[in-house]
């Protein structure tokens, strides 16, 4: 009845847990993850991906069995959406384009989004975002411009920060000029080496881009960081996770945070759906965007008749991490919210031996109640009249 109660008994757990299956074997709508290339530009000091850089391109021999999976995939009228990710999806637009005018004549419903590093998203490139029907984009920036520029180098180009923004705002321009709407995410990576820079970048990039959404993207303590950084304690654990929100707003007000826990969507991520696949540049096919390029975890391909052959690895996505069997999650007052946390994670937890800490930042009564204090304030700032029906 949408009022918050402190109990989930066995009923209300069994009814979410079907509705989260409802909505991980959903078959109308479709997410397709495609990575054009394993190659990439830049050298980011902390990428997981680092030993995975390779000049690996999508072939036409692939990309015409993509377009036929595509085809099995969208019969019917069913829902697609595409996410264009890489390495860096831009070193292989020319296939981008390519496979994107392959789909508009298969005449289906679908729309894309591309995550990229921004340096090559000249006006040539804008010019036919709306051809290729690419609506969302996701554009990383690590902080000031000095501290962006000595982590996200470009392999010959050390000052990427200017030619990034400089692209951005071209993109604005253009878009304006020709009425196209697209929604353009800065993600700011944070963690414990440029936490400090945060607040200053965040309203620098909303005073020249205001019609950005620009958040923060904290780089975690997992097992991927071991890799990523040279030094661990860059990362953030849940605790420097909360304090750094919790200082955001102290410090700097209101900076692109959101303090309520967030609901991620009942059936989890594109790792968690049956329907929905990250197809890499030899057809090969993973279950997370992060497994992308990792042999081990490739769940089978579209060139094989059946296209699942790692059934197995497949199915503990599925089923085997589901956080509703999981004896400490299904009694936790997070539950579905949280969702359990990220599924990869819990497939290193269970089946890799590994100990990352899944819960979310909000978990113990203080944290939670400190959010949830700064959330009402902020309601009550932007729309007092309204917070009688506050809308958690
Ligand atoms: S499993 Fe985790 S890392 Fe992979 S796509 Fe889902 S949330 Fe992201
Ligand atoms: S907060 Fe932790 S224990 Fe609770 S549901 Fe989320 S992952 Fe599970």
């Amino acid at each position: 009845m949408g009022v918050i109660c402190d109990g989930v008994d066995d009923d209300i757990r069994n009814r979410l847990k079907l509705i989260s299956a409802l909505d991980k074997y959903n078959r109308d709508c479709s997410n397709l993850t495609i990575i054009p290339t394993l190659d990439c530009n830049f050298r980011c000091t902390y990428c997981y991906e680092k030993d995975r850089i390779k000049p690996v391109y999508m072939t036409d021999e692939t990309e015409n069995a993509l377009i036929e999976f595509i085809e099995q995939k969208s019969k019917g009228g069913k829902e697609l959406r595409i996410q264009w990710f890489g390495g860096e999806p831009l070193l292989a637009y020319e296939r981008i384009v390519s496979i994107s005018r392959k789909i508009n004549k298969l005449n289906i419903n679908y729309e894309s989004a591309i995550i990229t590093n921004g340096y090559l998203l000249n006006l040539e490139k804008i010019e036919l975002l709306k051809e290729l029907k690419i609506d969302k984009i996701q554009i990383t920036i690590d902080g000031m411009e000095e501290t962006h520029n000595k982590r996200r180098p470009h392999l010959r180009d050390h000052k990427t920060y200017n030619t990034i923004l400089n692209n951005i705002e071209t993109l604005f321009d253009y878009t304006k000029s020709n009425n196209i709407n697209i929604k353009l995410d800065i993600r700011i990576n944070v963690d414990n080496q440029n936490k400090k820079e945060y607040s200053q970048s965040y309203k620098e990039l909303k005073l020249r881009f205001p019609l950005a959404i620009v958040y923060p993207g904290i780089v975690k303590n997992d097992a991927l960081t071991t890799d990523r950084c040279n030094n661990l304690s860059c990362a953030f654990s849940r605790k420097d996770t909360s304090e750094f929100y919790l200082e955001q707003y102290n410090t700097s007000a209101e900076v692109g945070l959101d303090y309520y826990p967030t609901w991620y969507g009942i059936a989890g991520c594109t790792a968690t759906r049956f329907n929905d696949f990250v197809v890499g540049p030899q057809g090969e096919i993973y279950a997370c965007w992060h497994n992308v390029g990792d042999d081990k975890m490739i769940m089978g391909n579209i060139h094989n008749g059946e296209v699942i052959s790692n059934h197995i690895l497949f199915t503990r996505f599925l089923e085997g991490i589901d956080p509703f069997e999981n004896d400490k999650c299904k009694n936790c007052f997070y539950l579905p919210i949280c969702g359990g946390g990220c599924p990869y994670d819990r497939i290193l937890n269970k089946y890799y031996g590994q100990h990352i800490e899944t819960c979310t930042m909000h978990k113990g009564k203080k944290t939670l109640e400190k959010m949830l204090e700064i959330h009402y304030e902020m309601k009550l700032k932007h729309k007092p009249e309204n917070i009688g029906n506050i809308t958690i």
